[in-house]
């Protein structure tokens, strides 16, 4: 499986092709593949036909998947696509943080408690 450092929630940056310097809301995460789908990034338009669910058919238009290599975390605090690390805070949990400066993003996981 590949390790895929962006969830649900967060907003990017994305980095690379057609929708470069583009930002959006990752709606879905493929850990599988490594992949991710983002708002608004990399909208295919598919030819739809008539059937039960869509009775007119046309064009159905559709975010598709890009690797989440090309995408990076834009900060709450400082608004710009940054690299992320991981730390222990005061309270022994895991969490991700900002490397620019060094926000803590959320909690990973808490500390197991002895
Ligand atoms: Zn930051």
């Amino acid at each position: 499986m590949a390790k895929v450092h962006i969830k649900v929630g967060d907003t990017v940056y994305i980095r690379t092709g057609k929708d470069r310097a583009k930002t959006g809301e990752v709606t879905k995460v493929l850990t599988s593949t490594g992949r991710v789908v983002v708002k608004g990034v990399n909208v295919v338009k598919k030819h739809q036909k008539p059937n039960n669910q869509n009775q007119a058919g046309g064009i159905v238009e559709k975010e598709a998947p890009i690797a989440a290599a090309n995408c990076m975390l834009v900060c709450d605090s400082c608004k710009k696509p940054v690299k992320i690390g991981y730390k222990f805070n005061e309270a022994g949990d895991k969490v991700r943080i900002c490397k620019a400066c060094g926000a803590e993003i959320e909690t990973v996981s808490h500390a197991a408690k002895a």
